[in-house]
């Protein structure tokens, strides 16, 4: 009953923001192709191009935010429908165990594997599963989410896996329209010589320059922090709380286990489209580790 409950709040407030964005999007287009600026003499004729080129940004900014708003950004449980792999599974766990004292080297080697693997993995108590790497229970969607990154607000939904290049692209699109949308308003302030005249004649240029600002500091704030991680193969989760982290609290500070090179980390990003496999990246660098 309380699940449920707190599924309504999470779809009504998924609505609430969804229609809040695009509200706020239609709002300040509407300001400038309603007064005199440089985008409406532009889609009136005096440069087509220029006003096409704006729309079908602004369009690819909405269509951005709605794929990584609504997409599953990776629950970890739909693997499970599928697979079953990463359930909790306690014979197996004692099958493991029993059978390391028995002679075989590649058996050992297997158990060793397995231990080491169960050694970066965290179990999740509300979803009852053990988490592949990277992977944390969001307690806003109720859910684990496959290499985790946060949950975003304004998206109210989660960055993980699957969404993070579309989150990525989002940012991008939304920091040039913002800039594009700053420069378009600034252009159209009248100019007045007493200041009540003035504020009364760009009111609405005013509280549109104020929105976007504010907008332009979250956005490009965000996108310089984002470019970072996805270059460097770390989420935010893992930036901010990595000595709560179980696989990265006993690794040195500059160490991510992850990392394959800016160029490979960035290709990886946005081509890779199937779940990658952390948990063996994280037992290569062990071995690694313990071979030197
Ligand atoms: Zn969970
Ligand atoms: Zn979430």
């Amino acid at each position: 009953m309380g699940r449920s409950k707190k599924e309504l709040s999470r779809l009504a407030s998924g609505i609430f923001i969804r229609f809040f964005h695009t509200a706020l999007t239609v709002g300040i287009f509407c300001v400038l192709i309603f007064n005199d600026t440089e985008l409406r003499n532009a889609l009136t004729g005096k440069n087509i191009i220029y006003g096409v080129a704006f729309i079908c940004l602004l369009l690819a900014t909405s269509v951005l935010y709605f794929i990584a708003s609504l997409m599953n950004p990776g629950y970890v449980i739909l693997d499970v429908e599928m697979n079953g792999w990463s359930q909790v599974d306690s014979s197996d766990e004692e099958t493991a165990e029993e059978s390391e004292g028995d002679g075989n080297d590649e058996r050992q080697k297997m158990v060793k594997d397995k231990k080491a693997k169960d050694k970066s993995q965290r179990k999740c108590s509300y979803c009852n599963i053990k988490q592949p790497a990277r992977t944390k229970h969001c307690e806003d969607c109720g859910r684990c989410v496959r290499r985790f990154d946060h949950h975003c607000p304004w998206l109210e939904n989660c960055v993980g896996e699957r969404n993070h290049r579309f989150f990525w692209l989002f940012l991008l699109c939304q920091a040039a329209i913002i800039i594009w949308a700053i420069r378009i308003t600034w252009g159209g302030f009248y100019w007045h010589p007493t200041i009540q005249d003035w504020l009364r004649a760009n009111a609405l240029y005013l509280i549109c320059m104020l929105v976007l600002s504010l907008g332009a500091a979250a956005v490009i704030s965000l996108l310089c922090c984002h470019t970072f991680m996805l270059f460097t193969n770390q989420t935010t989760w893992e930036f901010m709380s990595r000595h709560r982290i179980t696989y990265l609290r006993n690794l040195d500070e500059s160490v991510n286990p992850f990392d394959e090179g800016y160029c490979r980390n960035g290709l990886k990003f946005f081509c890779y489209c199937p779940y990658r496999s952390w948990d063996v990246m994280l037992v290569k660098y062990s071995d690694l580790k313990n071979a030197s």
